[in-house]
């Protein structure tokens, strides 16, 4: 039987015991069934993976691994992708969410719905993020992930910027929330990631701090992921990096 039919037919089962679990919620039997079947699941996955791909436990890992220990400038989530045989596809008209990750077999197919470059690299290396940290461990098969509305970030003094990014890219389920956070941090530290961020602030002159903005054209980022990284990191107005980014005129 084919992986996929094999896994199908689980997630079937898990379905079918889940809405009988409905109608007799502490079912020990139906319990016990379900959590075979989940772990078969997870299992079965985590497998298949592994035949294709290298694990990651985090996004240094990653570049260091695909660019080079030295490597000291942006990183391109499309190569990542191409360098390890994960595809991507653009579909304009992705009926549903920003983007989403497939498993497949012998294939990882990664789908967005193109819009501007920095999001673009933000909601790959989101879903690159569901390839290290979810699939590899055998937590999920596929994501969709939506573009939810996004709150302005509230502002009461520089240092007290709520991040937001991570609240933008929720997944409809409630129970994915985790993951779509661990997906945004995935995301945010490889297209920031902290051990470059450290050497070029390491080569700065002692008293001397760099802007924000220049960062922000460094990594080749949005403001918003630079801003909210520095922010994460603590860096931002640490008397290392100047917050010069006009956070008002939000966006991508
Ligand atoms: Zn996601």
């Amino acid at each position: 039987m084919k992986l996929e039919e094999q896994l199908n037919d689980i997630k079937k089962m898990i379905t079918t015991t889940k809405q009988l679990l409905v109608d007799h919620p502490s079912d020990e039997m139906l319990l016990y069934m379900l959590a075979q079947d989940e772990e078969l699941y997870a299992l079965s996955i985590a497998k298949a993976y592994s035949r294709i791909m290298p694990s990651f436990d985090n996004a240094e890992d990653v570049i260091k691994a695909i660019y080079s220990e030295k490597h000291s400038s942006a990183v391109d989530p499309f190569h990542i992708a191409d360098f390890l045989g994960i595809k991507i596809k653009k579909d304009f008209h992705l009926s549903e969410g920003i983007g989403k990750c497939d498993f497949y077999e012998d294939q990882i197919i990664i789908t967005y719905k193109p819009s501007n470059h920095f999001r673009d690299k933000f909601t790959i290396a989101h879903e690159l993020g569901h390839v290290f940290l979810h699939f590899s461990k055998g937590l999920s098969l596929e994501f969709t992930d939506y573009e939810s509305v996004v709150d302005e970030p509230i502002i009461a003094n520089n240092t007290s910027y709520k991040p937001v990014i991570s609240a933008a890219r929720l997944s409809a389920q409630t129970d994915d929330f985790e993951k779509e956070q661990e997906a945004n941090n995935f995301a945010g530290e490889l297209l920031v990631p902290r051990f470059i961020l450290d050497k070029i602030l390491n080569k700065l002159p002692s008293g001397k701090a760099i802007n924000a903005s220049l960062l922000k054209d460094l990594f080749q980022v949005s403001r918003p992921v630079i801003r909210i990284s520095l922010v994460d990191y603590g860096l931002l107005n640490s008397g290392k990096v100047l917050d010069d980014i006009n956070i008002q005129n939000r966006g991508w």
